[in-house]
């Protein structure tokens, strides 16, 4: 039977520690601070707001969400971040994605302080990821590197295969499995013969955005698997595709109209030795890494005054 890697477990692991660093700075005086800032009224968008605020407040983090019309320009948007890169009292800037396309997205990810981006999106952190120096690190794939680390599967030596080539996740993910001294693949939507690259992965993450994609035959027995993907189904016949004869997974679907299903088919967990399910597996991660960072990006701006993203 193969391991399933909890992601709940891990989280709340990570947000105790998390907390006690959080104590320690009080004693110093300092609380770190969070600001989000969240353009329009997209569903999903404001509900993960909510859920970054909250682990604020359960941490003891200060946090702040700046809530700006859809109408805004590219301009009051860096007029924005800039006030907020200046405030002493904010460590951390996330800018909630995705932003209303009229806005240019690139321009004002860059327009972070490198030392205040909680996301890890700014080029100097990418740069620096992937210089192997200390950096912000992307939240999702700091996560995956943490679940392996908690769980005690090796990292060193083994072929990992990442199938997703997003600056978000597929390469920074590939970097910092290179940083433990994996054997690293990246693949993508022009890889040829994708299964017969997944097929020698010893730990293999899947961060592709398309439900249960990867099938059984894909995956090497006794690998390791991490599934990135979020999907929502909402489909009978692709329901039917994952989860036929689950009736608990049913029972939800029939219920709510909908189930969450990762990258990774169901069926291909049976041949692995273990794995991070959907839910309840590498999405936990995020918020707690990413109340690490902000946590990180507090200390490191009173070790480095000049805020260029050195810690
Ligand atoms: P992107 O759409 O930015 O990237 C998807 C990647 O998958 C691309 O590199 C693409 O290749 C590759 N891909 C698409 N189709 C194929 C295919 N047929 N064969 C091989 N590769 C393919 O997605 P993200 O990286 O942002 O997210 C990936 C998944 O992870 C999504 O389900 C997302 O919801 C989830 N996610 C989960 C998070 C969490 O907290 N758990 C956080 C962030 C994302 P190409 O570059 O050639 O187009």
């Amino acid at each position: 039977m193969p391991i399933i890697l909890d992601g709940v477990a891990i989280a709340a692991a990570i947000k105790q520690e998390v907390a006690e660093q959080v104590r320690a700075l009080a004693a110093k005086e300092i609380r770190p601070g969070l600001a989000v800032v969240l353009v329009g009224n997209v569903a999903a968008s404001q509900i993960y707001v909510r859920d970054k605020a909250q682990a604020c407040a359960e941490l003891g983090i200060y946090s702040e969400v700046i809530t700006p019309p859809e109408s805004i320009t590219t301009g009051e948007m860096l007029a924005l971040l800039a006030a907020l890169n200046a405030r002493d009292e904010i460590d951390g800037i996330l800018v909630q994605l995705p932003l209303p396309a009229h806005v240019d997205t690139k321009t004002l990810l860059d327009a972070v302080s490198p030392g205040k981006d909680v996301d890890g999106f700014h080029p100097v952190n990418s740069g620096r990821l992937q210089a192997g120096r200390p950096s912000l690190a992307p939240c999702t794939p700091a996560g995956i590197i943490e679940i392996l680390r908690r769980s005690r599967i090796p990292i060193s030596g083994q072929h990992a295969v990442v199938v997703g080539r997003s600056d978000i996740v597929g390469k920074p993910a590939a970097m910092l499995l290179l940083h433990q001294n994996a054997t690293v693949t990246i693949c993508h939507s022009k890889t040829r013969d994708l299964g017969a690259i997944t097929r020698q992965a010893d730990i293999l993450v899947a961060a592709i955005g398309r439900p249960g994609f990867i099938t059984a035959e894909m995956v090497k027995p006794g690998a390791t698997i991490i599934d990135v993907g979020m999907n929502r189904v909402t489909e009978r016949a692709e329901f039917d595709r994952l989860f036929a004869g689950d009736a608990k997974r049913e029972a939800t679907f029939m219920k709510r109209g909908s189930t969450l299903v990762g990258d990774v088919h169901p069926k291909a967990f049976e041949v692995s030795s273990a794995y991070t399910p959907v839910p309840g597996g590498v999405g936990k991660l995020t918020i707690a890494m990413l109340m690490a960072n902000t946590v990180r990006a507090a200390q490191m701006r009173r070790n480095n005054r000049g805020g260029d993203g050195r810690c």
